[in-house]
């Protein structure tokens, strides 16, 4: 696997270079050229960013990461349960946001994991759902026969009856007739069954997706026809509620889940067999600390691999969170070398810490987080 770390021009115009902390980096560095004993994830929803605006200093925050030319220094990955689009374009979208160079490797979305499940249905009918570019993703992870959840859904007519309803759809109509011509004739949606459904992203259209989910479940694949057994369903994430710039939390995917669960087990005789991915799923941060462990090892010539013995990679992991119930209880589970902190810039308010899922520290935003790893890190 290539990594491509510093593909993008440093943009000098917009470094701002604390004294304080380049002095403490270039000090720690240049004396000793070893590895960093860390490494950091940021969650990005409440803690980089609030909608599409960067929130509590990332920007500032993150350049410290880099040396003076722009190269990453310290291992960092964004590990979002978010997600809708590939790594690559949401690693451009994410350097053009904070002005740092942010590599596809760096960015693990909910999605990520759905990666390993391309021998399991490569060559098999797949729908993809969600906001973004659903079908995108999962066909760049090497899913041959994936069709949106909104292309599947026009092949039936009068599957949702409210359509005619819902003015925004007359919109995308039209866009997909124009896109169908290629697409369609690839699947034969009638005779063949979707063998998984996939919840790339947050849904649009829930009444909608609903709906066509149910058919697709209920039916082993085939809408409109007798009962079959329940194809698989796989979600990016399980997040009951997450912050954007929206003064209180808005629902997530884990809630649209309970919704269609719960409607699936009163229409189908078996209750919905599913599986979610995501914080705060022990494996989501292990799989981080071996992508860190990766990035650090292309980063450090001399890198020393360390794991003899199934010794941790690093001494230290932290995890840069605004929810409690999915970043801090995720990183707790997980346990060493895990150190959880909590930002209040996102679904977490509180003055103290969570009573549920305590922090190992509580910080106003990430800025004031990286300050703390800095200065612990390049103390010792
Ligand atoms: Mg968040």
């Amino acid at each position: 696997m290539s990594y491509h770390l510093l593909t993008k021009a440093w943009r000098q115009g917009q470094a701002r270079k604390p004294i304080a902390f380049s002095y403490i980096l270039s000090r720690t560095f240049s004396h000793r050229s070893q590895r960093p004993s860390f490494g950091i994830a940021f969650d990005i929803d409440g803690v980089i960013l609030l909608g599409n605006s960067p929130v509590g200093g990332s920007p500032a925050a993150l350049r410290r990461l880099y040396d003076a030319t722009g190269r990453l220094k310290i291992p960092f990955v964004f590990l979002t349960n978010g997600g809708g689009f590939p790594e690559a374009k949401r690693a451009f979208e994410l350097s053009e946001l904070l002005g740092v160079n942010v590599s596809p490797s760096q960015v693990l979305q909910g999605h990520s994991p759905f990666r390993e499940l391309v021998k399991r249905f490569e060559n098999e009918l797949v729908v993809a759902v969600g906001k973004g570019e659903p079908a995108a993703v999962m066909s760049e992870y090497g899913f041959k026969n994936v069709l949106s959840i909104d292309e599947y859904a026009s092949c039936f007519e009068n599957i949702d009856p409210l359509a005619p309803y819902k003015k925004w759809t007359t919109k995308l109509a039209s866009i997909l007739d124009t896109e169908f011509d290629e697409s369609i004739p690839k699947h034969d949606v009638f005779s063949k069954r979707v063998q998984a459904a996939f919840i790339v992203s947050d849904p649009v259209d829930w009444s909608r997706d609903i709906q066509v989910l149910c058919d697709i479940l209920r039916t082993g694949g085939l809408p409109g026809r007798n009962v079959g057994s329940q194809p698989h369903i796989y979600f990016a994430n399980d997040d009951l509620e997450y912050q954007t710039k929206f003064p209180s939390e808005r629902l997530g995917m884990g809630a649209f889940r309970i919704a269609l669960e719960s409607i699936f087990n009163r229409v189908h005789p078996h209750s919905l067999e599913y599986t979610c991915f995501g914080k705060p799923h022990p494996s989501v941060f292990k799989n981080a600390e071996f992508v860190l462990h990766k990035l650090e090892s292309l980063l450090y010539d001399d890198f020393d691999d360390l794991n003899h013995n199934n010794a941790p990679y690093f001494k230290t992991l932290y995890m840069i969170g605004d929810n409690p119930a999915v970043d801090i209880k995720g990183a707790q589970q997980t346990g060493h070398p895990w150190f959880s902190i909590l930002t209040r810039t996102g679904v977490f308010k509180g003055k103290e810490n969570h009573d549920k899922f305590p922090a190992d520290l509580v910080v106003n935003t990430v800025e004031e987080a990286v300050d703390y790893i800095l200065a612990k890190e390049c103390a010792s």
